[in-house]
Parts: C-alpha cells; structure tokens; sequence
C-alpha cells in the first residue's frame, strides 16, 4: 500500500493512497497519532485502522511521510560504484585518501529538521554555499526496533520505503571532514511524495532517475549497490538500536552535478525531480535566499 502524510485545512492526516493516484482515504487515527506521520501506523503493529472518506489527491497538501523524524536520518555515502569513482574525483571527498570504493559502509547523518515535502521549496543561501547538489536516493523506513540484526533477518525490520533527495553543499561537506554540516542545511532532505510499504517493490532491482529541468541527470538500478539494504541495516545495528520509524537512505548514483566538468551546480529556479520504481516521483524547485 501506498500512504502519505499530508494536511487539510490546519488537520495532519496520514492515509492511503488510492492504485490511480486520484484520492486519498485518511485512516481513523486520532491528531496526536497522525503528528508522527506514517510512523502512526508502524506503531498500530500490523493492525490498520479503518479508513474514511477519502479526498481528492488535488485538495490535499502532501507533507513528507515522516514529517519530523525523532532523530536524525541514517545515510550511506558513496554507495554505488560509479558514483564512489566519480566523487573521488571530485576533489571534494575527504574520505578520498581510503580509495573510492569504500571498504566498509560509509555513514553519517542530516538532522531530522532538514526534511520538507514534495513540493516544498529547496533554500540555498550563496554567502553559505556556492556549490549545491542534488543525490536521488532509496531510503527506507525502519519498522520492527533491532539491534545486532543479521543479513538474512533484515528485511523483517523494514516496513517500507520512500525517496529522498540528499541535497548537498560540496563546498561545505569538502571542507570539514565530517559531512553533517554539508548535509544538514535546512531543507536538505525533501522526502516523499508518500511511503510504500515493502511488499510493494522488489527492492533489489529497482530503477532510480533525477531530472534537472527535466533534463535526466542520473539513472540506475538498486541491483547495483556496492552495500545492499541487508549489509546497511547489519552494519548500523551492530550496536545501534534501530528504532520504529528509522529512515536509512542508500546512497545516490552517478550523474550528481559535482560529476561534470565544469560542475553542474543547483541555482534559483531549477526543478530537480527523483523518481523511483514503485513508489512515484519527489519533485521540488530550488530557491535563492538571503536570510
Ligand atoms: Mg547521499
């Protein structure tokens, strides 16, 4: 199934999203419960609550489906091999040194306050940076809590998945050696357009595309992860209790805009569009600001 979070009136709603894309049905959860997003329903374990009459998809507000995650947001960096080869070479890696293709999993983290919706407007500040990147990405959503999980259990902790766009400063992530700042501006993480619970996709080959201005700038598969979503989740949870809610996003292919030469940097007015397989396509414009 598919289910969004989104609003109506001053009302958070979470509901599920009709095969057409048309309406959407909220599910009979009250407000408190809806706050959390899709992570309301992780939480009823298995047992939906009924849905309601459903809206058009038009007079609804998308919000992204974990609106305010209670902790930061996993990542894996360099995490497909023409991807690892062409930031290596970018000048911007500081993690370079160790070889492009990283031994083991490369993670770090944005803080839950970069995540906005689909739709929802990327805000880059020029005295902050100069050098702004798109990454489409698999993320997924962690359901049942683990720790010390193995490879051939993982996929009972995950309750589904949705798309992330890892925006990125290159300037920033190049110059401190630990990427949180560069990846942690605020509206870095557009995520969305809704989640899709796991039975949905087979996420082991699933194709992932970003446009810039409709010009297609990345496009791969999930078959071709260096680290596959079984390692990610064995890797973090070797003493790192994996909670309901959890998102862990994959990694991004290559075509990132620090690829080209010259760089193709994100300026005022560009529309950068994920899509994914299976789950739908995450669309967000980039905007100036001076603030
Ligand atoms: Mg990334």
């Amino acid at each position: 199934m598919r289910v969004a979070t989104f609003s109506i009136g001053s009302e958070r709603r979470v509901g599920l999203v009709d095969p057409g894309g048309v309406s959407i049905a909220p599910f009979d959860l009250s407000a408190d419960e809806a706050t959390e997003g899709v992570v309301a329903l992780i939480r009823r374990d298995g047992s939906l609550p009924a849905t309601l009459s459903p809206y058009p998809l038009d007079r609804i507000s998308l919000e992204a489906p974990i609106p305010s995650p209670r902790r930061n947001i996993f990542c894996v960096g360099k995490n497909y091999h023409d991807h690892a080869h062409e930031f290596s070479q970018s000048g911007f890696d500081s993690s370079a040194a160790a070889g492009a293709v990283p031994k083991h999993p490369i993670i770090f983290s944005k803080v839950p306050e970069t995540v906005i919706a689909n739709a929802a407007k990327v805000l880059i500040d020029p005295r902050v940076s100069t050098a702004i990147d798109y990454e489409a990405e698999l993320a997924l959503i962690i359901g049942k809590p683990g720790r010390g999980i193995r490879p051939e259990d993982a996929f009972q902790h995950v309750w589904g998945y949705t798309i992330v766009n890892d925006v990125t400063a290159r300037d920033l992530q190049g110059r401190h050696s630990q990427w949180l700042v560069g990846k942690s501006q605020d509206t870095f993480c557009p995520m969305g357009p809704w989640a899709v619970t796991k039975d949905e996709i087979d996420i082991s080959d699933t194709a992932i595309r970003c446009f810039v201005n409709g010009d297609i700038r990345q496009s791969s598969n999930t078959s071709r992860l260096i680290f596959d979503i079984a390692s990610i989740i064995a890797t973090i949870s070797a003493g790192v209790t994996l909670r309901a809610g959890d998102i862990i996003a994959t990694g991004t292919p290559a075509g990132v805009g620090v690829g080209f030469d010259p760089p193709r940097y994100l300026k005022d007015g560009d529309v950068v569009r994920v899509e994914i397989d299976g789950i739908g396509a995450l669309e967000n414009q980039v905007e100036e600001v001076r603030a």
